[in-house]
């Protein structure tokens, strides 16, 4: 918007996350990542305030800052309530600013604290809509959707997608035995096993109370059960430790992968996965079950 309505040719909105500086958006720029370490936003994001640097003509920018030569460059800090929330860059092209510019720009930087503010306030949402509060991976709602998405991709393309269902053996013991506190750190301990093992792309869902879905995009049934051994494993060979007690704990795992089992829908798949679960706790619990290889 500002582009268009201004002598601004290119630009950049960095955020301050977590104490560091990262770049949100730009337009224009090359190299924008270098932005973050320019002396002279560094400068206006540690004294925070705004910035025009005019260029002398024809002065060389080894490239770093645009993809063309720019005669002034304004950075200014977004603030939201006294809070420095990151700092807005504007670079004109050939045309130096004029008052319109100067003014708009102004004017913007001043109401981008606001949207920004609340463009944080409603990814925090989003977050919180998207995690489960115990184990902090993907709730069942979210792990559905991105599912059905994932399924969908699969079947246009026919590409590998596995499912793996994940349930804790024996769990009501262990809220029996040790009480729900103790309950729930076993909870968390799985999620963060089940987590670590997964590789870039596959993602762990809640499922239910101690039970745990993986979604695992260009895997066949095959590699899912490897993936699964491992966790089985991971999780016979931890403890959970409550004061001078180490509490053992076990899993079984179902596996289902399209399209070897030439599913309709996602739906289908964990209901395969969940057979084949059943099939585990079935045939004596702590194992990984393949649909493919049930004679069903
Ligand atoms: P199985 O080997 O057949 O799976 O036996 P199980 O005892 O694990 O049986 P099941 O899976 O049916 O039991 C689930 C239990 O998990 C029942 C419920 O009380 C407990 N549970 C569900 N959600 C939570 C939770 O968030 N925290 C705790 N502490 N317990 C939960
Ligand atoms: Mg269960
Ligand atoms: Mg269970």
């Amino acid at each position: 918007m500002l582009i268009s309505a201004t002598k601004i040719e290119a630009g950049a909105i960095l955020l301050f996350k977590n104490g560091e500086i990262t770049v949100e958006a730009t337009q224009g720029i090359f190299k924008p990542e270098t932005l973050t370490q320019h002396i002279s936003v560094l400068d206006a994001v540690n004294k925070g305030k705004p910035q025009r640097i005019k260029l002398p003509k024809q002065i060389q920018l080894d490239g770093v800052l645009t993809q063309f030569t720019p005669s002034e460059v304004f950075i200014e800090p977004i603030d939201f309530k006294g809070t420095h929330l990151g700092v807005m860059i504007a670079a004109t092209g050939s045309e130096i600013a004029d008052d319109q510019t100067n003014t708009t720009l102004h004017l913007f930087s001043r109401s981008m604290g606001l949207a920004l503010n609340n463009a944080l306030i409603h990814s925090k949402f989003q977050r919180l809509a998207a995690y489960d509060g115990l184990t902090n991976i993907y709730n069942r709602r979210f792990g559905m959707t991105r599912l059905q998405e994932d399924f969908g991709r699969a079947s246009r393309e026919q590409s590998a997608l596995s499912v793996v269902m994940v349930d804790i053996d024996h769990f009501k013991n262990i809220n029996d035995n040790y009480g729900h506190l103790v309950g729930d750190k076993a909870i968390m301990l799985i999620a963060s096993i089940l987590k670590k093992t997964l590789r870039d792309g596959d993602i762990v869902v809640r499922y239910g109370g101690e039970e745990f879905l993986m979604i695992l995009q260009g895997a066949s049934s095959k590699d899912a059960a490897e993936v699964s051994e491992r966790i089985r494993h991971k999780v016979e060979d931890s403890t959970l430790n409550v004061g001078e007690q180490q509490i053992g704990m076990t899993v079984s795992i179902g596996v289902c992968g399209y399209p070897e089992t030439n599913v309709a829908d996602e739906v289908s798949l964990i209901d395969k996965a969940d057979q084949a679960l059943y099939h585990a706790k079935q045939t004596g619990r702590n194992r990984v079950v393949q649909f493919g290889t049930l004679s069903v």
